[in-house]
């Protein structure tokens, strides 16, 4: 009998206690914040919630007064003072008034939770709402068009969500791979909470999310642990969400790559080779005899990708090896999905003077200016006929050009190297002037993640260039004089990598 007395009390107690500790009302900082469970408790058939819960979540407790339990804290850069059995608060020493006095239960302040959701938006959280669907106040509504990145291992690959508010376009992003084990995400248009996403991680493939705001633009710089074998990305139609899946073999990652295994991915073994133009819709320059510098340009890539797989045994990877149509903005892209180790866009001059004659070569401008934009008026011109034209104007624009040819600016010195080294070759086996190494805004070479170049190997538009160009035996030694360049090239670079 005593034992059954025993339990109808102690299940008594739990009933008195259950209501005490079992609600809760819950708050995030902004939509994508962690959710914060703040203590609540029925009181007068209202809840109520604990002011010092939810002021050392939120907040912080300056004093706890336990003489005439007064509550000092500070939220948002203001001092809150509230008091037991009292209806009056302060904020910042003036004084204000609650319908209800604050409670003081064993462990601290009550206040209604309407009341003090009110209390809140009336100065510390103005923009304070409650989100249904989510059950929760959220406390600031931010204008952040990014507010979150959520990463999810899995055995093959890391799936990297980038939750927004606003809808972003593809277009609106770019992802590529740095050399030095980072992974670059640039938005346009995009804004967050710089301090929000700022994030270290102890494992897995990602090491630390660097967000970094631009003009108009928000990257993240993302330190990796490993070398990725490819990335993927997209938008999420549904959330709006951008998708980026980069895949890699974790297991690799258990076992570090030893130093050779290192240094043979810096090894020069696939080449990509860009013949100019192609297609009805981009013949290139016409000569005065009606010569296209599509023709020319495809037949000395032929030329030199043939020298190169016999005579360097290197993987080589045309944009085109047929008169084709192949939008600018692809051929970085095949380059880079090819896993191309250089870039070489061929190419003829072609002036209104019939005097200009020579060879030149380019690497991409540091900077996009009118002047870097106009030489390469000619070889961007195309993007008129192509259908999403604004991508190529926008890549231009001073602002964005930055960001837009970081996945080249880092191999700048390579690319500047390998445009001497074909300019040499071409002034001492060609019989013509060289004309030098030079910068340009080619759109062409924007995109490749790899030393790239542009030459252009002589000007139709003058006749004595024209007619050599026109001979096989010229184009031959032209492809011998690029084959002898990369060559040259690739030993330098080789015997640099493995000295390191
Ligand atoms: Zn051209």
């Amino acid at each position: 009998m005593l034992k059954i007395k025993k339990h109808i009390l102690i299940l008594l107690l739990l009933c008195m206690l259950v209501p005490l500790f079992s609600q809760v009302v819950s708050f995030r900082l902004t939509a994508a914040s962690e959710s914060q469970n703040i203590f609540a408790s029925e009181l007068y058939g209202a809840k109520w919630m604990s002011l010092n819960h939810f002021f050392k979540i939120f907040g912080e407790i300056n004093l706890l007064n336990t003489e005439d339990w007064s509550l000092t804290a500070t939220l948002s850069g203001k001092k809150y003072k509230f008091f037991a059995n009292s209806a009056f608060y302060q904020i910042n020493g003036k004084w204000f008034h609650l319908p209800t006095a604050v409670e003081r239960l064993s462990y601290g302040l009550y206040i209604p939770e309407r009341e003090f959701i009110r209390v809140l938006a009336l100065d510390a959280y103005p923009d304070l709402h409650y989100d249904v669907a989510d059950g929760h106040y959220i406390l600031v509504s931010s204008d952040f068009s990014i507010s979150a990145v959520n990463i999810k291992e899995m055995k093959n690959g890391t799936v990297l969500r980038i939750k927004t508010t606003k809808a972003f376009r593809k277009e609106h992003c770019r992802v590529w791979q740095g050399n030095n084990q980072y992974l670059y995400i640039s938005i346009y248009s995009a804004t967050a909470d710089m301090n929000g996403l700022a994030k270290k991680y102890n494992d897995g493939v990602i090491r630390e999310i660097i967000p970094v705001m631009a003009k108009d633009m928000l990257q993240f710089n993302i330190k990796l642990r490993m070398k990725i074998d490819g990335i993927d990305y997209y938008i999420d139609q549904e959330s709006g969400d951008i998708v980026i899946s980069l895949r890699h073999s974790y297991q690799k990652s258990q076992t570090p790559l030893n130093e050779t295994e290192i240094k043979n991915r810096w090894l020069i073994d696939t080449i990509v080779i860009d013949p100019g133009h192609g297609g009805k819709k981009s013949p290139g320059s016409i000569a005065p005899d009606g010569t296209l510098e599509k023709d020319i340009t495809l037949d000395v890539s032929l030329r030199l990708g043939r020298l190169l797989e016999e005579k360097l045994g290197v993987n080589v990877v045309y944009t085109r090896t047929k008169d084709v149509f192949v939008p600018l903005y692809q051929r970085p892209k095949i380059a880079n999905e090819a896993s191309g180790k250089l870039f070489v866009s061929v190419h003829c001059n072609s002036v209104d003077s019939s005097k200009p004659y020579g060879t030149e070569t380019f690497l991409l401008a540091a900077r996009s200016t009118e002047k870097s934009i106009e030489i390469a008026a000619r070889e961007n011109k195309v993007i008129e006929l192509e259908e999403d034209k604004e991508r190529y104007e926008k890549l231009l624009s001073p602002e964005q050009y930055i960001l837009s040819t970081m996945a080249q600016s880092v191999y700048m010195k390579e690319s500047e190297d390998l445009a001497q080294a074909v300019e040499s070759k071409f002034k001492s086996r060609l019989g013509t002037k060289s004309r030098g190494v030079k910068q340009a805004s080619f759109i062409v070479l924007i995109g490749p993640a790899m030393p790239a170049i542009l030459t252009e190997i002589g000007f139709i538009s003058n006749w004595t260039e024209l007619g050599k160009l026109k001979k096989d035996s010229y184009r031959q030694e032209i492809a011998y004089s690029l084959y002898l360049a990369i060559s040259e090239f690739k030993e330098n670079y080789e015997k640099e990598i493995k000295e390191n």
